[in-house]
Formats: C-alpha cells, structure tokens, sequence
C-alpha cells in the first residue's frame, strides 16, 4: 500500500509509556511540544506558525486593555456581536463546513478568493483544513492532533501540528486537491518542503496585513479605539475558544460523556455539546457521522445557525448547492432514535 500522502509530524512527547499504557500528558510534555513548535531557528518550517502564535499571544494586551478600560453595555454588545459572527460564520461556515469539508459550492471561485483577503485572523486555512483532517481519519487516536487525551493545556498550546513535507511531488499535488476549493495560488514543491506551506507565502502574508488594517480602520472609524480594543479581544477570544472546543468536543473511552439518544455515533467519543451546538452550530457528534453535511442539527431541540447562513447565502445566489444529510441520518440512526441500540453502519466520508 502507498504512503499517505497527508501526515503529520510526531510529537515532542509519547501518549504511551514504555509498555504501551495511555500515559498522562504533563504540563512539561505540553510545554516543550509548544516550545518546539514555535523554534524557527532550528526548524524554518515553523516559521509560518511561530509568526501566527506570536500575534495571538500580543492579542491578549488589547484583550486585558478593553476589559480593564472600555468595557460598558455597549462595547460588551457590540464584542458579543462580533464573536458570534467569527464564531457562526468565520468559524463554522468558511473554516470547517467550506475549507475543510467542502460541504458547498459557491458561484464563483472569486468569492472564496475574496473571502481569503476578508479573512483577519491569520490562522491559515490549510492548517485548519488539513489537521482537521486527520482528526477525522483518527478520532480519538493517537494519531488524532486534538481530544480531552492531551488535557486542556496540551490542546490549548499544543494542538497546532506540524505536516510532514517529506513527501514527493505526487503526494504533494494530493495535499493540493484537498484544498484547490479554497482558491488560494500554491507554493511550488521545493518552496512546501522548505518552508512547510501550501500556499504561496507571498500571497498569505500580504492577505493577512490588508485584512488587518482593514478591518482595523473599519472599526476605528465606527467607535474609535474602544471598538479597535473589542475587536482584537474577539479575536483572541474566538482562538481561545477554538482550543477549548478541541479539548471539550469528545470524551475518552475512560469517560466518553455521550448521552443515549442524542449523540447516537459511536464510532469515535464526539459529543452533541449544547453550548457549542447553539454558539456556532457545532453539534460534533452529528457531524462526525455526516461530516460533509452542511446542516448538523439532526435532533429536536438542535439549531444549526451556520447552515442557515448557507441557505441564506443560497438564496442570494452566492451558494449554488449544499448538502443535508438529515435524512440520511435519521434513517441510519432510526432504530436508536426508537429507543433500540442496534449496531450501527459505518460512517460517510467526505
Ligand atoms: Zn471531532
Ligand atoms: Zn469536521
């Protein structure tokens, strides 16, 4: 059998210990996976990432500046605005349901284009798209980047993980077609191996400045520097959440935390969470049985925010198609939904 052409790179620690046994990630192990990951100078593959995590990390100045000096009812409004808008919409419908899933189609590949220059947070789409990925290909593994395995911390500063570029040019147009949808221009072959990037480097950089200092004077003209100070505290929160939502959106096989009768897939320990389901559309258990479904709300008393946005967007004709599995789910899980724990098929793929 061929190598898979998307891998990524061991960890700086072991989940096992020497005769095999799930071990406990420490604070140190989570420490030094971050600490590797963002040394550049022993590795220019880093680069990219240490570049990113740098400015989250000056993010949380602005962050203690706005609740410390301008938080009022208003700017707490217009903060909880903006968080539900990156959170349904940056988060859920560009990230996850187009990036990494694909689970529409836009009009035009000029619309993903421009969304790619709209985009202020910097986190680079292929990382999302392509980690998330192998998240899919090994739930709960530990091969998996993410899961409650690796603690709160060791998800918080340690889930980015790094692609093997040791792959050949075959393997390496497949990593492209996993993510052409997405319309950005690609780094050529040797440019990846250097520098661990899919995308033309150029293009991401001057994409990230012009969204900043867009979106930056956008909200400077709106309110001034309370609005600036909203704005990037959004954003700091919005990654911490993303983060907190990988260590929190499955259980473990100790403790699984799956409920009977509303997370019904059992192949992997994601859980059906109300407060992600209902923040950002995020009904984690649903999707992982569909997880190329553009709506996840397959239950009664489910609201999928982000799929609506998708049907709106439908309706203006940005969107050409998408896909809802609901039926599909509720004929594979039917037997469950009628109280009987039969054995269930195996899931789709994207
Ligand atoms: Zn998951
Ligand atoms: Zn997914």
């Amino acid at each position: 059998m061929s190598e898979p052409s998307l891998r990524l790179l061991p960890r700086a620690y072991s989940l096992r210990d020497e005769q095999g046994n799930a071990r406990k990630v420490t604070l140190r192990d989570a420490l030094r996976q971050y600490g590797r990951s963002m040394n550049f100078i022993a590795d220019r593959r880093r680069t990219m990432h240490a570049l990113f995590e740098t400015t989250h990390l000056l993010m949380l100045a602005p962050t203690l500046v706005f609740f410390g000096a301008y938080a009022s009812f208003p700017t707490m409004l217009l903060f909880f605005a903006i968080f539900l808008f990156l959170a349904n919409f940056v988060n859920t419908v560009w990230y996850h349901r187009y990036c990494s899933h694909r689970a529409f189609r836009f009009r035009s590949v000029w619309v993903p284009r421009i969304l790619l220059w709209l985009n202020p947070l910097g986190y680079r789409e292929e990382v999302y798209a392509l980690v998330h990925h192998v998240h899919h290909s090994h739930p709960d593994q530990d091969l998996d980047p993410n899961g409650p395995r690796l603690g709160w911390l060791g998800n918080y500063i340690a889930s980015y993980f790094e692609i093997d570029t040791e792959v050949n040019e075959e393997q390496y147009r497949q990593i492209k077609s996993r993510i052409a949808h997405i319309g950005m221009p690609f780094a050529s072959y040797e440019s990846f191996r250097r520098w661990g990037c899919v995308e033309l480097i150029p293009h991401y950089l001057a994409r990230w400045v012009f969204a900043s200092v867009l979106w930056t004077a956008f909200w400077y003209a709106l309110g001034g520097i309370p609005f600036v100070m909203a704005w990037y505290a959004v954003q700091f929160c919005w990654h911490a959440a993303v983060r907190d939502f990988n260590f929190r959106g499955h259980g473990t096989a100790e403790n699984p935390k799956q409920i009977d009768g509303w997370d019904l897939d059992r192949h992997s320990f994601a859980r059906n969470q109300r407060f992600y389901g209902f923040l950002a559309g995020e009904w984690h258990n649903n999707h992982h049985a569909f997880r190329a479904s553009a709506n996840t709300a397959f239950l009664p008393g489910q609201v999928d925010v982000p799929f609506q946005i998708i049907r709106l967007m439908k309706a203006c004709g940005l969107v050409v198609r998408y896909y809802d599995h609901r039926s599909e789910f509720l004929r594979r899980f039917d037997e469950q939904l009628k109280g009987d724990c039969q054995s269930i098929e195996e899931p789709a793929s994207v």
